[in-house]
């Protein structure tokens, strides 16, 4: 929902897919470690890759035995340009939600996170 997964704050996004460094509101750091959106490229793939297979296999047994191949590749080619676009955001916030369910943020007062 491009909301901050630890306190649900607005305004994360710099832009469509850049995310403040830091939750405004609970100041909770988003990118960890080096390498931290790998999680977010992995769900937004899955995503993207599900949501592909489902569309053509269930195009082409409505169509089948005749299924129109043409149409169905340009779907597909629409398909994955669009989807990794559309949820990147998504798959972020995420990401940083399942992240935080595994490993909370300490609150402490220290640098990591002000209040949880
Ligand atoms: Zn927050």
């Amino acid at each position: 929902m491009r909301r901050c997964p630890n306190c649900g704050h607005r305004g994360v996004f710099q832009s469509w897919g850049k995310m403040v460094d830091q939750c405004p509101t609970c100041d909770l750091k988003y990118e960890r470690e080096e390498g931290y959106w790998l999680g977010a490229v992995l769900i937004n793939t899955t995503i993207t890759i599900a949501l592909f297979l489902t569309a053509m296999v269930a195009w082409a047994l409505v169509t089948w035995p005749d299924p129109p191949w043409t149409a169905m590749t340009a779907m597909g080619i629409v398909i994955n340009l669009l989807v990794p676009l559309l949820f990147y955001p998504l798959s972020k916030t995420l990401w940083v939600a399942i992240e935080i369910s595994a490993h909370p943020p300490i609150a402490t007062g220290g640098p990591e996170v002000k209040n949880s």
